[in-house]
């Protein structure tokens, strides 16, 4: 099974792939995470990108669509992927389609977390203090809001087309995200 997470940053798709993962057996796919870690080893791709992550935008559809191919043309985990931060433009989306159907799999299910401006400014604030992530501060935390609500809408579209979205109150406690998400996973299962 594939899945893709989908929310505003600090919408908790982190949190909550982190368990999903453990839960049902997956690996999960940040491309966020592969992106920090570009740009903490300072390699060629990590100076390119830095300050396009630290003023909030989208690094380009191609860069982004390099790194998860690695991922998904690697046998170790087909049908074991949990998308976490992809994708996150129509193009991408599109192209994710394009890449798994060429590695013979396909999307399950999509799980999109529904929160508030509010809440995420809060919650970024936090991680702020934890995790000291170079991107979450308040001004750059509303940025990267504003381009999620820029592409997201069309994203969602595509995968209400399909059949495959699923919205999940993002509000809710971490527990009570948790068993509505396993919920849903199991109810695909059959
Ligand atoms: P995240 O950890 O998912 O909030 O991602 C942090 C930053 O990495 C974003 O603000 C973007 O600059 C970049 N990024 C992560 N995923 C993508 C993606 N799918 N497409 C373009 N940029 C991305």
């Amino acid at each position: 099974m594939n899945i893709v997470i989908f929310g505003p940053p600090g919408a908790g798709k982190g949190t909550q792939s982190k368990f999903i993962v453990k839960k049902f057996n997956l690996y999960q796919l940040s491309t966020g995470d592969l992106l920090r870690n570009e740009v903490k080893n300072k390699t060629e791709l990590g100076l390119k990108i830095s300050s396009i992550m630290n003023s909030g935008q989208l690094v380009s559809d191609e860069i982004v669509g390099n790194l998860i191919e690695k991922f998904v043309s690697n046998n170790k985990y087909k049908n074991k992927i949990i998308f976490d931060g992809y994708p996150r433009t129509l193009i991408q989306a599109k192209n994710l389609d394009n890449l798994l159907k060429k590695y013979d799999q396909n999307i399950n299910i999509v799980l999109k977390l529904s929160v508030s401006l509010d809440t995420i400014k809060k919650r970024i604030s936090e991680r702020q203090i934890q995790e000291k992530r170079s991107d979450d501060n308040e001004a750059t935390a509303i940025k990267r809001y504003e381009t999620y609500e820029k592409s997201s809408a069309l994203v969602l579209d595509y995968y209400k087309q399909s059949n495959l979205l699923k919205v999940v109150n993002g509000e809710a406690t971490i527990t009570k995200i948790n068993s509505e998400i396993s919920g849903l996973i199991e109810s695909i299962k059959g």
